[in-house]
């Protein structure tokens, strides 16, 4: 096994008003999943360190002409720090696969996915146009659009690096300071990202990196008056809480929440591309996705054979060290969230269901001290049951048979969350009444969980709220103002 990067020099100092200090907050661990050893200690910032750095990030707004720099400066500094990405483009999948136990294979691309996001929003925010709006008098008008001020991006554990460049690029290219709150388990990433940031030539305090309880610090953070928009990422419950809160301050929000994601095989599919587009779907990142096509709905003609297939690839993907590239899953994110897990499977034994494959966890000592958790199918249940509506973000698929169109249409929205959905079909017209028809941000057709980053990301529902990526993700972190110009040679003439 690889060996850990363990830092013996003590707790690694936060990103607080422009400096690298410790917080003033309780000590804190990331700790490797697959064997449970200490990868870094922290002190995380105090209530006092949230304040200092809000005002040093709002000064820093004001003063540090970041915001005033042409649109084509601020994109040079976006695009040398997608260049600094790369060349640690190792070191930091490493540190990632460390942090939050996923397998090298995936951190790599998570690392490159961060890359490819600098250099998208450097290119949107040199190519950014503002309208001049069509004339109704003697005045021309225009629509412009001003970067907010300080803004907070919240993340959860499961992407880190990834989903902390998708709000920090666009931000900054924005022309915002932003304040980042990464995951109580996966803090190491938003920190290798600020000095990066800091190295390419953001100036001081623009970018700062307060780690620590979600319920203390993030809850600081969000009602802070001087916080403008609070990007969110992370679960359905704390989302509303945070949107709450911001109803008080009038504040935008994004939400990028849970799901219970479709996936739909009707009965003329291509089953080789559904098989494996399935099993990607849900067991790959372990099912630690927001994506994860938790149900999966099958034509009842192609059931049976689609569910042999099916189980026995699921039962051979390779569960495993990290650090093996051939390894499909890791661990997961902590022994609490695999206690979760297990209830949830218990939960849905207790209801009826039947295991075809999993439900438990590996045995050997490979898998000792680390967080494993075997890929599971559940069959039996239908759409009502607990664990078809609850989202369980780990490798547990639901698997139920469908009769007829209405009724896979109706059970395919029937649930809280429309984050995404998959369809595998050999009939275009199909796939496009289908892709019309089933209520979700993202669906993907023959093919599931790919992303591009200038395509817009987002869920309905209980999965969220706004958008983010594309080219009009920059404009997230800037308020609309419209501009009139008088042209009329005389003065106004109600005064007369
Ligand atoms: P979580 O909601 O527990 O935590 C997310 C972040 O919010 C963490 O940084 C946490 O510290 C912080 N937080 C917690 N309480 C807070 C509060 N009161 N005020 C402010 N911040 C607070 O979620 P998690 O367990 O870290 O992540 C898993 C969840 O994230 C799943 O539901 C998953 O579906 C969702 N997720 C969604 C997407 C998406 O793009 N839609 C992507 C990844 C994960």
């Amino acid at each position: 096994m690889h060996s850990l990067h363990t830092d013996s020099r003590g707790p690694l100092p936060l990103f607080i008003a422009g400096e690298r200090r410790l917080g003033r907050g309780d000590d804190a661990e990331s700790l490797y999943p697959a064997t449970g050893e200490v990868v870094a200690r922290l002190r995380t910032a105090s209530v006092d360190d949230v304040d200092e750095a809000i005002r040093a990030a709002d000064h820093a707004f004001r003063t540090s002409t970041w915001a005033r720099r042409k649109p084509h400066e601020r994109a040079a500094v976006l695009y040398r720090i997608a260049q600094l990405i790369r060349e640690r483009a190792e070191p930091l999948a490493q540190r990632q696969r460390e942090d939050n136990g996923k397998p090298i294979s995936e951190t790599r691309a998570l690392v490159a996915s961060a890359a490819g996001t600098f250099q998208f929003f450097a290119s949107a925010c040199e190519t950014m146009e503002e309208a001049l709006t069509p004339s109704r008098g003697d005045y021309f008008t225009m629509s412009v659009h001003e970067p907010m001020g300080v803004v907070a991006a919240i993340t959860p554990w499961n992407s880190p690096i990834a989903s902390e460049a998708q709000k920090l690029a666009p931000a900054l290219a924005a022309g915002c300071a932003v304040v980042i709150k990464p995951a109580e388990a996966t803090p190491l990433m938003a920190l290798e990202l600020a000095a990066l940031c800091e190295q390419a030539g953001v100036p001081p305090g623009m970018v700062s990196v307060l780690a620590g309880r979600g319920s203390v610090i993030g809850d600081a953070i969000t009602r802070h008056p001087l916080v403008r928009r609070v990007s969110f990422t992370g679960g359905t419950a704390t989302g509303k809480h945070i949107a709450r809160i911001a109803a008080d301050k009038m504040m935008p929000v994004s939400m990028e929440l849970g799901g219970k994601s479709a996936t739909m095989v009707l009965d003329d599919a291509d089953l080789d591309h559904a098989i494996n587009g399935v099993l990607y779907g849900i067991f790959s990142s372990s099912g630690e996705s927001c994506i994860a096509g938790s149900r999966l709905f099958v034509a009842r003609s192609r059931y049976a054979e689609f569910m042999d297939r099916l189980a026995a690839k699921a039962a051979a993907l390779r569960v495993g060290d990290p650090c093996d590239e051939r390894t499909q899953m890791g661990p997961l994110i902590t022994p609490r969230h695999r206690e979760s897990i297990e209830r949830h499977v218990a939960v849905g034994l207790a209801e009826g269901g039947t295991l075809r494959i999993g439900g438990r966890r590996p045995e050997g000592a490979l898998y000792e001290r680390g967080n494993y958790y075997l890929p599971t199918i559940i069959e039996g249940l239908d759409n009502r049951a607990t664990i078809s509506r609850e989202e369980i973000f780990g490798p547990v698929l639901v698997a139920m048979p469908f009769d007829d169109w209405d009724d896979l249409v109706a059970q395919a929205n029937d649930s809280v969350y429309a984050l995404a959905a998959g369809i595998w079909t050999g009939d275009y017209r199909k796939a496009w009444a289908l892709g019309r028809a089933v209520q979700a941000g993202t669906v993907w057709i023959n093919t599931y969980k790919q992303f591009s980053i200038a395509t817009p990301f987002g869920g309905w529902r209980d999965s969220g709220l706004g958008r983010e990526k594309g080219r009009l993700g920059i404009q997230q972190y800037m308020e609309q103002k419209s501009l009139y110009w008088g042209l009329n040679p005389h003065p106004l003439a109600w005064a007369d």
